[in-house]
């Protein structure tokens, strides 16, 4: 069983209400196996639509660790609900025993291994999102929908 960024599979979850699928691997893998859809942004109580929202200049462990914070284009700090999105995904991973998250590729939530460096200009740098970086804290095994 596996976790996957809910807009992966459809779901209009983003931040401007829409939804992030692009091709039929994540589909194709319901075929052989259980994939429960989350969004950690919603699971932390932002609404859909949204403000874009960026990690300021570092990555998803930083935020944990309480060394940068997550703010959006309304200049809104919006870090408490990223932590308890990532949080609460977490628990959902513990619930259903998960080994694996795919998550959405540079999401400031779901990315893995690249995310944007906070200024609103979709330059990537190297690091994860905040709920990536938990899981991955927790053992979790990560990859995007590009390594499908
Ligand atoms: Fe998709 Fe993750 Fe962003 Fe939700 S938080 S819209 S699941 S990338």
């Amino acid at each position: 069983m596996k976790l996957i960024s809910a807009c992966l599979l459809g779901i209009k979850c983003t931040w401007d209400g829409t939804d992030k699928y692009k091709s039929e691997k994540a589909i194709e893998l319901l075929k052989d196996e259980t994939l429960i859809p989350v969004c950690p942004e919603q699971l932390g109580g932002l609404p859909t639509p949204r403000a874009p929202q960026e990690i300021q200049g570092r990555a998803g462990e930083d935020v944990l660790k309480g060394k940068c914070r997550v703010m959006n284009t309304n200049g809104e700090d919006i870090t408490p609900e990223f932590i308890r999105g990532a949080e609460e995904t977490l628990r959902m991973a513990k619930l259903f025993k998960v080994s694996q998250f795919i998550g959405k590729s540079r999401s400031p939530s779901c990315g893995f291994g690249e995310i944007y460096d906070g200024t609103f200009s979709e330059k990537p740098i190297e690091g994860d999102g905040v709920t990536t970086a938990l899981l991955r804290r927790n053992g979790i095994k990560v990859i995007t929908e590009e390594d499908l």
